[in-house]
């Protein structure tokens, strides 16, 4: 994903992509997000998503500090690419509604053109894409 677009995501959503400073050793999140910037959208409304979800959770819980919260609630993604023509967002300290978020995020990858994010569907090929028709003519043009 453009420079751009991950620094806008990371600034919008610092608990979520609190790792992404991190060291090649520590965490894959050194790499940013590993996909193209077509699905923008829809990585960023499943992160605001989540966040508003944690944050729920936050003001209901009683007793943990906001520590002991972020320790243990607080998502956080550990990997974000592609993979197969689809997306992975692999995160630590997820639940039910959470899962079931990035399941839905992830089908909808499939659907959408990874290049421009217009309607697009899974090419085959050497390296398996999802692409809108222009973005894939542009492709076997080059
Ligand atoms: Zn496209």
């Amino acid at each position: 994903m453009r420079e751009e677009l991950d620094k806008r995501l990371c600034e919008k959503y610092p608990k979520i992509f609190k790792d992404r400073g991190g060291s090649m050793q520590e965490t894959c999140m050194c790499w940013g997000v590993e996909h193209g910037d077509g699905w923008y959208d829809i990585v960023e409304s499943l992160c605001s998503t989540i966040q508003s979800h944690v944050d729920w959770k936050r003001r209901q819980n009683q007793g943990l500090s906001d520590k002991e919260f972020d320790e243990n609630h607080q998502v956080i993604a550990v990997q974000v690419k592609e993979k197969f023509g689809g997306l992975r967002f692999y995160v630590n300290n997820s639940d039910d509604y959470v899962n079931g978020a990035i399941t839905l995020a992830e089908s909808m990858s499939y659907r959408t053109c990874e290049s421009c994010g217009d309607k697009g569907h899974r090419r085959s090929g050497g390296w398996i894409r999802t692409l809108c028709d222009k973005c894939q003519a542009g492709k076997s043009s080059e």
